[in-house]
């Protein structure tokens, strides 16, 4: 059967970047993925500090509530003692009153570190989602480049694949149907150009009356060892 090598191979080179703009297309997502999970630890940190700053307010709000409580006890102490009859009960409202007072003043120092962690935490989120918008505004321009080179590679693909329907029209079909098969058998690589008379693909040596025909440039050889389809290139 005579055979058109020269188209032919011009398909093997069409799928062959067509395969490699796929390999490459897949490759992608999991980058665009890998930065997206990036942007969401620098937003994370950013909400840890918060969440730590909720804490603290709360903390700090809780610790006020109760020294209200005791200096408002402190004060009704403090009232008593002109209405108390007895030593024994003065001394014993002294001695509340007295324990009191300590405790909001213990109670007024955690206050006061609160207080401080809170000036370091306000400082931590304000630097968290400083780097956080660097981050994104990076992050986003790197996602940009990456879908570019998706629409690129996807445009690419398309007018190789048109280039492809348009081409293979001109193929008889069944040299289509056995390059088809062998692509598909042999991790798509169909033909197989002979290279100092060796199959280039596998290194199978090929026979001299083989390599004579193949220079006929007429029929399709098989190579015997890998199976592709030999030609002797220009
Ligand atoms: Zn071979």
């Amino acid at each position: 059967m005579d055979i058109d090598f020269e188209k032919l191979i011009h398909l093997q080179n069409l799928d062959s970047e067509i395969g490699k703009i796929s390999l490459s297309l897949e490759n992608i997502p999991p980058q665009i993925e890998e930065i997206n999970v990036k942007i969401e630890k620098s937003f994370q940190i950013v909400s840890l500090a918060k969440e730590k700053m909720a804490q603290n307010q709360k903390k700090r709000r809780e610790l006020e509530a109760e020294v209200k409580d005791i200096k408002e006890h402190v004060a009704k102490y403090k009232r008593q003692l002109n209405e108390v009859k007895t030593n024994k009960e003065y001394s014993l409202l002294l001695k509340e009153i007295e324990e009191g007072q300590q405790k909001v003043d213990k109670l007024e120092e955690e206050i006061i570190s609160e207080m401080l962690s809170a000036d370091e935490i306000e400082e931590e989120i304000k630097m968290s989602d400083q780097r956080y918008t660097e981050a994104e505004d990076k992050f986003s321009k790197e996602k940009e480049v990456l879908n570019q080179k998706i629409r690129k590679m996807e445009e690419k693909r398309e007018k190789l694949t048109q280039e492809k329907k348009e081409l293979t029209p001109h193929i008889p079909s069944e040299q289509v149907k056995l390059y088809l098969k062998i692509f598909n058998n042999k991790k798509q690589i169909a033909l197989s150009p002979v290279k100092d008379d060796f199959c280039s693909m596998c290194h199978m040596r090929i026979r001299p009356q083989v390599l004579n025909e193949l220079k006929g440039k007429k029929e399709i050889y098989l190579c015997e060892n890998c199976g592709r389809i030999l030609y002797w290139p220009k």
